[in-house]
């Protein structure tokens, strides 16, 4: 069972999240999630973990000890050397392929930086890789270790119990890196708009074919940039 710690000034985010129905029931049982407070690993007088930006800018910079020491912590715990990745708007930009890439690394820790981000030293010192979740700036990165997590363990075999529902998502196996389309259940006609024909066929060629279409009609319309 692969392990993945989460170093954070808030693990009651994690720990919400965590305890969810969803992620106990298709989650848990595949990956072992600790939260750690990272104030527990600070040297500091009353448990500091940050100080004010060196230069000119205002903004608080999580110091590089605290963060290295639960580190250090966690790897002594688990006996190995954890794949360790930083949470940050400069990092790489997130898509299934850098999923798939983590999901496939053996113990994890996700540091979540706050406020102004965390100490450069520590990023060289420990950090494998930084990941951006988006073009935007959050407030911390526990969204985005959970973001990470919920999207890792779709990957995890018997997942969702079909994994059919996978490799037919977007971007899945049968998508590549197109988006799936519409979708449609009942009642057959909603308000005078009914579901297309060739979804109540029943045959499987039109379907797919129908699907291939579609899908590649929403690509090209809303996603230009991925065909390519
Ligand atoms: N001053 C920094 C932003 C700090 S935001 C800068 O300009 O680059 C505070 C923390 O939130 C970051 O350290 C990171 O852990 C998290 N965060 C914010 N936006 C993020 C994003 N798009 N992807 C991943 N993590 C993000």
């Amino acid at each position: 069972m692969k392990n993945i710690d989460i170093i954070t000034l808030f693990p009651e985010i994690i720990e919400s999240y965590i305890s969810s129905k969803p992620f106990v029931k298709n989650i848990s049982p595949k990956v072992k999630i600790k939260a750690h407070q990272l104030r527990d690993f600070s040297t500091y007088k009353n448990r500091q973990v940050d100080d004010k930006q060196y230069g000119i800018e205002p903004g608080m910079v999580l110091m590089p000890e605290p963060l290295s020491n639960a580190v250090d912590f966690i790897e002594k715990k688990r006996k190995s050397i954890c794949y360790k990745v930083l949470l940050s708007p400069q990092g790489k930009l997130i898509d299934t392929q850098l999923i798939n890439d983590i999901y496939n690394k053996p113990d994890l820790i996700f540091v979540c930086g706050r406020y102004e981000g965390v100490d450069e030293r520590f990023i060289e010192e420990k950090i494998d890789l930084e990941i951006s979740i988006g073009d935007f700036i959050l407030s911390g990165g526990e969204l985005p270790s959970l973001l990470i997590l919920e999207a890792m363990s779709r990957l995890s075999p018997g997942f969702i119990g079909n994994e059919q529902s996978i490799i037919n998502d977007s971007f899945g196996n049968n998508f590549k890196s197109c988006l799936k389309g519409p979708v449609y259940t009942k009642p057959n006609d909603y308000k005078g708009r009914k579901v297309p024909e060739v979804l109540l066929s029943g045959d499987q060629k039109k379907i797919l074919e129908w699907r291939k279409e579609i899908s590649r009609d929403r690509t090209k319309k809303r996603r230009d940039d991925l065909i390519n």
